[in-house]
């Protein structure tokens, strides 16, 4: 389904194709024409798209699925979800019904429907995945089948021809007894509502939560439960074919231009990963910053710069590592080279001008790109590290203080540094605690973050200045600042508005 300048297998080797690979040969690369909002994703896309359609289609998906995950994580309710996710979705991936008359239907179900398979193919590797994947699916669904024009999605449910089998009149007196009370309606007639009969194993929720009749290994349904059953067939389908993919992966006729977008993606599912971008650095209401700035902006650093800053200023010392990723954070704020530099010498107050001159500045101009040859990208430097970098690295060793916090300290000594810096909340603290015990390092980050910035948060979402996307998690430590430094800065001026309030579609991304 990519397009290419040339075709991924040599057509003197496709007449011998093996019967398996030879259904991928005869895929008829055709636009598909989408009727429904809703997509059951039973049959994969043929049509072209470019390289760069299949990576941020899959990127704005997983974008949608971690939110959703995120919302599990901090135990959202559904309504609480519902709210939270639909700006997010809006932004990266939406679907309109047929009764918008919007223009871009096709497409957006397009994007939908690609990116779906994309992300089933990046995540059909183990069974971990494949769990996680079909459980954040199944919800993204269930929110859209709830919200879906109700014309639309009888339609839709209909196209289905699901295998259920409606009970009959005969069947329903015989069992009337049974089916009110099992659908809580004693004493009004159990043939005002229809009744279908399926297989007990295709409704285990329906099962667990006792709101069907079973009997003679049927589970008997009410017509009302019937986004039940839908989604119960959702799951069902995608974890056969899951299951499928799984097993065809070896054999597929892999692309060497997918396996690294394919791996990432993967990789993405443990922490969502954020390219930096250029609009962290460009903030609203905050001009040049200077080196002098530094110590008032460190409280609004997130906890992994916090922590590096704070270890500078008490031994007037940093580690290499440690170094390279305050300097990166540092000019992902706008920090120019002259300040930074002037910020390092002034800094290491042990050091004389000849040591630091020859042994740290060179490193200092290097990670901006002043200096260094081609592994420096073209004059830019180095990006600024994302949470997910910062999570996936190797642990500091000793005297390093590298990395994300969350992650690389001891509980105890995470939950004194973060009542030094002032979060003194103890559900709050026991729910970072709980959230690192399941090395969910960047859920804690937020919920801190979400903390220490309750009562402006409350401000904006009521005053309706900032959108749920404005507000979304929190996956780069430059993204965390800008945002705090926004938020504490309400009203001065021309602050408040927001510009990417995380990573902006479509910005300019420094690579
Ligand atoms: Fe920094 Fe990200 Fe860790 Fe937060 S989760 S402390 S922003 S690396």
């Amino acid at each position: 389904m990519i397009r290419h300048d040339y075709s991924r297998v040599d057509p003197k080797r496709r007449a011998n194709l093996d019967y398996k690979k030879r259904q991928f040969a005869k895929a008829e690369f055709q636009q598909q024409n989408y009727n429904h909002r809703l997509n059951f994703y039973v049959l994969p896309p043929t049509a072209e798209i470019t390289l760069d359609e299949f990576e941020t289609w899959a990127i704005d998906r997983l974008k949608v699925l971690s939110e959703l995950e995120a919302c599990t994580f901090r135990n959202r309710s559904p309504e609480e979800t519902t709210e939270y996710m639909r700006g997010i979705l809006d932004k990266y991936l939406p679907l309109r019904s047929d009764s918008s008359r919007s223009q871009k239907l096709q497409e957006e179900r397009r994007k939908d429907h690609y990116s779906h398979f994309i992300l089933r193919l990046a995540f059909s590797s183990t069974e971990d995945l494949r769990r996680r994947f079909s459980r954040l699916e199944t919800m993204l669904f269930t929110l859209r089948f709830k919200d879906d024009d109700l014309r639309e999605r009888a339609d839709f449910v209909k196209s289905l021809e699901l295998e259920w089998e409606e009970v009959r009149e005969e069947e329903k007196r015989e069992l009337k007894e049974d089916l009110l009370a099992a659908s809580g309606m004693v004493g009004k007639k159990s043939e005002e509502q229809e009744w279908f009969k399926v297989d007990w194993e295709r409704v285990p929720e329906l099962v667990g939560q006792r709101r069907i009749l079973l009997k003679r290994g049927k589970a008997y349904v009410p017509q009302r439960e019937q986004m039940s059953l839908v989604v119960a067939e959702f799951t069902k389908k995608l974890d056969d074919a899951l299951e499928l993919t799984a097993r065809a992966l070896s054999e597929l006729d892999e692309d060497h231009r997918l396996s690294p977008i394919l791996t990432h993606l993967s990789q993405s599912f443990t922490t969502p990963d954020a390219p930096y971008s250029t609009s962290d650095a460009n903030i609203n209401g905050l001009s040049t910053i200077t080196h002098q700035q530094i110590d008032t902006l460190s409280q609004s650093f997130p906890l992994c710069m916090r922590n590096l800053h704070d270890t500078l200023r008490t031994t007037s010392h940093l580690k290499h590592y440690g170094r390279l990723q305050y300097t990166l954070f540092l000019k992902g704020i706008g920090l120019p080279l002259d300040e930074c530099i002037i910020f390092w010498r002034r800094s290491f107050k042990l050091l004389t001008d000849e040591k630091f001159n020859k042994e740290y500045k060179y490193n200092i101009r290097h990670a901006y790109g002043d200096v260094g040859g081609d592994a420096n990208r073209r004059g830019r430097g180095y990006t600024p590290y994302s949470c997910q970098k910062l999570l996936t690295e190797p642990l500091p060793g000793p005297g390093q203080t590298h990395g994300c916090p969350y992650r690389t300290f001891a509980p105890d000594n995470l939950v004194s540094v973060l009542q030094r810096v002032g979060v003194n909340d103890r559900e709050v603290l026991k729910t970072v605690r709980e959230d690192v015990g399941k090395q969910r390092y960047h859920v804690a980050c937020n919920r801190v973050f979400e903390w220490s910035h309750k009562r402006e948060i409350r401000k904006v979402k009521e005053d309706g200045s900032w959108g749920t996307s404005d507000l979304d998690t929190i996956v780069h430590p430059n993204t965390w600042f800008k945002r705090s430094w926004l938020l504490k800065h309400l009203g001065e001026g021309n602050v408040g508005v927001v510009d990417g309030g995380a990573v902006g579609q479509g910005e300019k991304v420094v690579e």
